[in-house]
């Protein structure tokens, strides 16, 4: 444990001006009201204060910050009071212990409106004096350090809160030393498997690279001996969280990191730094597109640096930081530089009230960032909005993305356009059919990047496609999807169970009412009309049980027959029903036929009924056609001359009379079989392929044999729009000399 007159000593070194009496003070009040208090650890409580003292007085801060660390658990955990510490302290330090008092018990990780208020009175305490941020994040540090005494539970939820709020915040204060710590320690508790994972490999990476950092760290040293510069050159390896993460937002190996271990060159002015990289890309080869100058032009935390990588004297890929002490002070202490370097900038004086009070009016980013929220903070009245905002520039995990009218909508990092589309309203996800980012058309799987702003393309008539579901990441869109493909699915069964039973009611002379099938409800064992509808479109409810229960009296239609009507000139067997089937070629009706036309209309795959097509060799407009009703499925499409129609040849009550009805508009190809004969020689199949492709089909599988010696036969599957189509394309491979036969097939 730390001693009270080592902390003295440490501050007085780097302000020697500090008021050791009133340290001195803070101590003894400190130490008698926390009395025999303990810590989870046994230790006397005054340890942790003195701890938290500590670590700011390595920030190097100011007296009145050191003392309000050692009272800042006084008025919460004791008898003591603001009235009393005013009086021994005088206003400051009482404001400060008042604010962290406030704060003191905040619970970051309840329920989100909670939090979100909760997080409002931790800002605008903040606001009150920059101080008390510095002593909560000191005291938050310390207490992950000490966290294996407290009780598992209370454990990880401490390391959410530290993770999920206070880390961001010391990031954001530009605190990195701290942001680092406090990350890796919550890490530990969070993942302790992973933390693991990843010490044993850096272990495992020091012991295979033993020597090599020491002999840069020796080639640099040398190298800027030899030119006259004054610099400190520091190693340094990377901490497993930042190691962890990188791994897990690129999707990659540690061993694919390059920037485990990195270089820092401390020099005394900006000056400097340029002739350090000077020195450093004349000596070695530099790597391109790694070299960023953040001296010129600072990073809008106000961070400066120069990086670049170079290709080192081992060949390896080396890291180089290169900065000025003061540089480095800010990139490292953040705001708490600021306020040394106000106070020392001050002069000598001794440290009067108030004079050193680090408020918001600093002209740093950091504070302009603070000040920003606290403004927003005035302005809103909503908490959980405020969160929103808050949460943009401070979690990783999210991204967050703008209507065009400039709503935010926070999202899932990974989240996608249809995930946006989701977070503004369902309707909108569901009608979804395209999007804008940042007024460029952009596909819908694209990640959305923070400040993205997104349009989403909408048409009334779409259904999001099933797929979406695995293209989603937030929990929102994808149980919505998951909702309108199952009710798309239901509509498409419900609308093709109407067509079917409006046909059947017609061929025993009645027409379709929906106050018939009520009626009849409870005999077909269906909760509602549409129920049965979408069990008769689905082929599990025969459309003959519901004419028995409608009309008990209609005597049961003689089981249809079926029968070869023709021989087709190809030479296959046509084979139809006996129930009036009319089939007809699209090109030959009128539109007075498609009226009367009496089949289901086929408006291809993207029509509204469930409708597919046989796996062996397809179907195309102009083909004659026959539907088979598949349970759960719908209707599948055969050629009446399929050979695989002869399987449902004992069950006439799942064919389904069906027409072509194609529009101009369409834009499906169909599949079609086909079977070409060949001269077996170099250059057929690029032949074949050649017409087919020039015909404007596309070719979709070959298989090849070789039946005889000098013939090859193919078994091609295309895609085209139409029987003529197929047609011209089938005379174009039939006109080459290398093609003796050309055939469709179904097998
Ligand atoms: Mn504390």
């Amino acid at each position: 444990m730390m001693r009270q007159y080592e902390l003295v000593e440490r501050v007085k070194a780097y302000d020697p001006d500090a008021d050791e009496a009133l340290l001195n003070r803070a101590y003894v009040y400190a130490m008698k009201v926390h009395g025999h208090q303990k810590r989870a650890s046994g230790d006397p409580y005054i340890s942790h204060p003195l701890e938290v003292a500590a670590i700011l007085a390595d920030l190097k801060l100011d007296d009145a910050t050191i003392v309000s660390a050692l009272l800042h658990d006084t008025i919460e955990d004791t008898e003591a009071t603001r009235d009393e510490i005013d009086r021994l302290f005088g206003e400051e330090i009482g404001s400060l212990v008042d604010g962290l008092t406030k704060i003191a018990k905040l619970d970051l990780v309840t329920k989100k409106a909670e939090q979100a208020e909760n997080f409002r009175k931790l800002l605008i305490a903040i606001a009150s004096d920059a101080r008390v941020l510095l002593v909560k994040l000191a005291d938050r540090l310390h207490n992950m350090r000490t966290l294996q005494h407290v009780r598992p539970e209370k454990r990880k939820r401490i390391a959410q809160e530290t993770m999920d709020i206070y880390a961001p915040l010391a990031a954001r204060m530009g605190m990195h030393g701290v942001c680092e710590e406090m990350e890796d320690l919550a890490f530990k508790t969070l993942n302790p498997e992973a933390y693991g994972i990843v010490v044993k490999r850096l272990e495992e990476l020091r012991a295979s690279n033993k020597g090599l950092i020491e002999e840069i760290q020796l080639a640099l040293r040398a190298k800027l001996d030899e030119s006259k510069i004054r610099a400190q050159v520091l190693s340094r390896e990377k901490k497993p969280y930042s190691i962890w993460s990188k791994m897990e937002r690129k999707q990659i190996s540690l061993g694919q990191l390059s920037d485990i271990y990195g270089f820092r060159v401390l020099v005394d002015s900006p000056a400097d730094c340029y002739a350090v990289l000077g020195v450093v890309h004349t000596t070695w080869r530099m790597v391109p597109g790694r070299f960023k100058d953040y001296v010129s032009t600072p990073k809008q935390n106000d961070y400066q640096s120069i990086h670049t990588t170079i290709v080192g004297p081992r060949h390896q890929r080396v890291e180089l930081q290169i900065r000025s002490e003061r540089m480095h002070r800010f990139a490292e202490y953040g705001i708490a530089a600021h306020a040394l370097y106000k106070g020392s900038a001050n002069g000598k004086g001794k440290p009067g009230a108030g004079k050193k009070k680090l408020t918001l009016s600093e002209e740093s980013n950091a504070y302009r960032w603070l000040r920003r929220l606290i403004e927003m903070l005035l302005e809103g009245d909503n908490p959980e909005e405020f969160l929103e905002h808050t949460k943009l520039e401070l979690f990783h995990d999210q991204v967050f993305c703008f209507t065009p009218k400039g709503l935010l909508i926070a999202l899932a990092r990974g989240a996608t356009p249809i995930d946006f589309a989701y977070a503004v309203h369902t309707d909108i996800g569901n009608s979804c059919t395209g999007c804008k980012i940042n007024g460029r058309t952009m596909p819908l799987m694209t990640r959305l990047k923070n400040g993205d702003e997104v349009e989403i393309l909408i048409s009334k008539t779409q259904t999001p496609p099933a797929a979406w579901e695995r293209v989603a990441v937030t929990g929102k869109a994808r149980s919505a999807i998951r909702r309108a493909t199952r009710e798309a699915a239901r509509a498409q069964y419900s609308k093709l169970g109407r067509e079917i039973l409006g046909r059947a009611f017609k061929r025993v002379g009645k027409s379709y009412r929906k106050s018939t099938i009520e009626r009849i409800l409870p005999r077909l064992s269906q909760a509602s009309s549409d129920d049965v509808l979408t069990a008769v479109g689905r082929g599990e409810l025969p459309s003959a049980d519901v004419l028995q229960a409608a009309f008990p009296n209609i005597p049961r239609p003689e089981p249809p027959r079926r029968r070869i009507v023709q021989r087709s000139e190809e030479g296959w067997f046509g084979l139809t029903k006996a129930i009036g089937l009319k089939f007809r070629l699209p090109g030959a009706s009128s539109r007075d036929d498609r009226k009367n036309a009496e089949g289901i209309p086929i408006k291809g795959l993207k029509g509204d009924l469930p409708v597919g097509f046989a796996a062996t060799g397809g179907a195309v407009p102009g083909d004659r056609i026959v539907g088979i009703m598949e349970p759960g499925v719908g209707i599948t499409i055969y050629p009446i001359h399929a050979e695989a129609l002869k399987k449902f040849d004992d069950q006439p009550e799942r064919w389904v009379d069906v027409r072509w009805d194609i529009d101009e508009k369409n834009e499906d190809r169909f599949p079609a079989r086909i079977q070409v004969s060949a001269i077996n020689e170099p250059g057929t199949l690029a032949q074949v392929a050649r017409i087919i492709g020039e015909g404007g089909g596309n070719i979709d599988n070959i298989k090849m044999r070789r039946a005889v010696e000098d013939y090859t036969e193919m078994v091609i599957d295309l895609e085209v729009w139409d029987l003529t189509h197929l047609n011209e394309i089938i005379s174009g491979l039939r006109s080459q000399s290398v093609v003796s036969a050309v055939k469709r097939t179904h097998e």
